[in-house]
Formats: C-alpha cells, structure tokens, sequence
C-alpha cells in the first residue's frame, strides 16, 4: 500500500466515526442505509484531496434537497428489472438498457437536472484485448470540423448535435431578456435543462462511437493533450466549447484503449503542429488561423491546414514514443521512420 493511499483510508476513517453524532443532530439520516452514508464520506473525504491538492475547487455543499446522486456499496439485490435497495420496504422497478455481464460490485444512483433517475451499475469483469493491428494515427481537433485524422478522413460533428446547439444559444438569448423569476422565467429554464440533457446525451453518443471505431482500427493513437492547467481559462465559448468536448473525447479514447490493449500518446499542446511544413519541418510564422491551405515557402510543398497540423503530431508523437520509456504500449516502441512525410495515411509500423 503506498503512502498516499493509507493516508486517505485513516482520515475517511476518521470522518466514519463521526457518522453516528451526525445521525443524533440530523435524525434524517437514520432514513438511508449507513454504507451510503460512508460512500458520501468517502466522496467528501476525496473532495477536499483534490481541493488541497490544488486539482479542484473548493468542495460544493450539497443540500439534502439538491443530492443528485448516491452510492450504495452493498445490501442491494438487483432481480430481472427491479432493484432492491436497503430501507426501502418496495423493489424499484427500472427500464434496463442492457444486459449486466460481469460480476457487480456497487451501484448508484443518480438523478438529472430534469428530473430522471438512472440506475448505474459497477462491475468487475474480464475482456479481451482486440487483435493487434500496425496502424497508428494522429488525431488533431478543430473549430469547424470536429477532428481531423492523421489518414486523411475529416470527422464533422453530426447535424442534430449541431442543430441543438444552436437552439440551446437562441434559448439563451431568450432568457436574458426575461425578467429573473419569473414564471416565463421558469418555464424557459426548464426547457433549457432539457436541452443541455439532450445535447449531453447525443455528444456522448458521438463521442462514444467515434472513440470506439478510432481505437478499434489503430494499435496506437496520439493526441494532442488540452488536459492542461491554465488551458481551462478561455474567453471565447465557441474555443471553450470544443475544448470541452474534446477533454471528453481523450478521456474516452484513454480509458478504451486501456480497455482493448491500445496506446494512447498525448503531445503537448505547445507543439506547433499547424505551423510547421509536414515535409521540409520549416516553420511558417505567417500562418493564420483563416488559413485553411497553405504553400510551404521553402519547399513549396501543399498542405490542407489541418491534414498537415496531423502529420506532424503523428511524427512528434512516434519521436516521444521512442525516446520516453514506460508508455502505455512498450510493444510499439521499436518504432524506427515509421512516418513517410506529406503522405496522408497511416504510416506501417513494420
Ligand atoms: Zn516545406
């Protein structure tokens, strides 16, 4: 056990013996079971963690009223559709999206912003890796297409995405000009939490099936990594916005690739992939963001702005894959001029 780790279970020890004292001052948390109660400890425990550690806000006071979510660790029997949670003298009945394979561990249970309650299931199984494959691409995002591959393909978000979108920004508009509280007020807020829902669920689906063909097709992909600090302060929401969905993006493709036995290499986002010549590597400091094609001044190479802004992450990337050791896929690592400049495709590891 390291250091960090026993550290962490002696202080949520700590706050657990506490639980008994606040159930004498708050009679209505004798209502829940106390292994949820514990869970919520845990989490606040984590949450001022992070807080001291500099990686997250202050902690949120979350009101009995406002809890959108909670976890129950043990004590619950889950039969066909209905769930048993301890307490409660009646099964929930609940509308299952798929099968549960593997064995479970905890679940939990959350509630929307519009008021639907999901069931979420944690369990603990088996699943195999998916057989290798030589290929290996760079992925580089964009303001008007949603990412660009190192192959070539261009990867638009999808028009009902696009079209919520800009629905949610009319609705926006409405709201300021309604007076706060009000019952249009409400009744537009209402509407607008539907949406933000909406448009979460048809990200996540694009995201999801996006990242999944992604890993499924490459051994390796490289990205450039957003994740980091300073980076979340943008002013324009349209940046603020891809970056978002993008941050999302890595995190599907990280935890897929841990999944399916695939590497994942992030380049710092300082590399200046958009500017330098994929072929020649001179640096063009004249490049603006309207530019979309460009002429290489030195070698007169063509370049399509972002196929180009790909080929180089795809060239650092494999260059930080040979010289960093202990990346997520060591059996990449005799990589030797696997990328053939200014040749959109992917480059054979062999
Ligand atoms: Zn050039």
């Amino acid at each position: 056990m390291t250091r960090q780790k026993a550290k962490s279970g002696t202080t949520t020890n700590k706050y657990k013996k506490l639980l008994p004292k606040f159930k004498e001052e708050f009679p209505f948390l004798k209502e829940a079971n106390s292994q949820s109660l514990q869970e919520a400890v845990k989490w606040l425990d984590r949450a001022f963690k992070n807080f001291f550690r500099g990686i997250a806000k202050f902690p949120n006071f979350k009101s009995k009223k406002r809890t959108n979510s909670v976890s129950i660790p043990q004590h619950f029997c889950i039969e066909g559709n209905r769930v048993k949670i301890p307490k409660l003298k009646k099964p929930i009945r609940f509308i299952k999206h798929r099968e549960i394979e593997g064995k479970v561990k905890s679940i939990t249970i959350t509630k929307t912003p519009t008021g639907k309650f999901y069931l979420n299931v944690l369990v603990d199984r088996e699943i195999e890796p998916l057989p290798k494959t030589d290929k290996i691409v760079a992925i580089d995002v964009g303001l008007t297409t949603f990412c660009t591959l190192s192959s070539g393909e261009k990867i638009e978000k999808p028009k009902h995405l696009i079209e919520s979108e800009k629905k949610l920004k009319k609705l926006q508009r409405q709201l300021s000009r309604k007076q706060v509280r009000s019952n249009r007020f409400i009744k537009l807020k209402r509407k607008i939490a539907k949406l933000h829902e909406r448009i979460r669920n048809q990200r996540d689906d694009f995201l999801h099936k996006l990242s999944k063909r992604i890993i499924g097709d490459n051994q390796a992909v490289i990205v450039e990594d957003l994740n980091v600090k300073g980076m979340l302060k943008n002013s324009r929401l349209a940046k603020h916005i891809a970056d978002a969905s993008w941050r999302k993006f890595v995190q599907f493709l990280e935890y897929k690739a841990k999944l399916y036995g695939r590497g994942l290499i992030k380049v710092d986002p300082f590399y200046p992939s958009s500017k330098l010549c994929s072929r020649c590597g001179h640096k063009n400091e004249e490049l603006k963001l309207s530019d979309r094609k460009w002429t290489c001044p030195k070698c007169g190479a063509e370049h399509d702005r972002d196929i180009n802004a790909t080929l180089n992450l795809l060239k650092e990337g494999l260059t930080r894959l040979k010289r960093v050791v202990g990346v997520d896929c060591p059996e990449l690592m005799p990589v030797e001029g696997a990328v053939a400049p200014c040749e959109a495709g992917s480059p054979s590891l062999k």
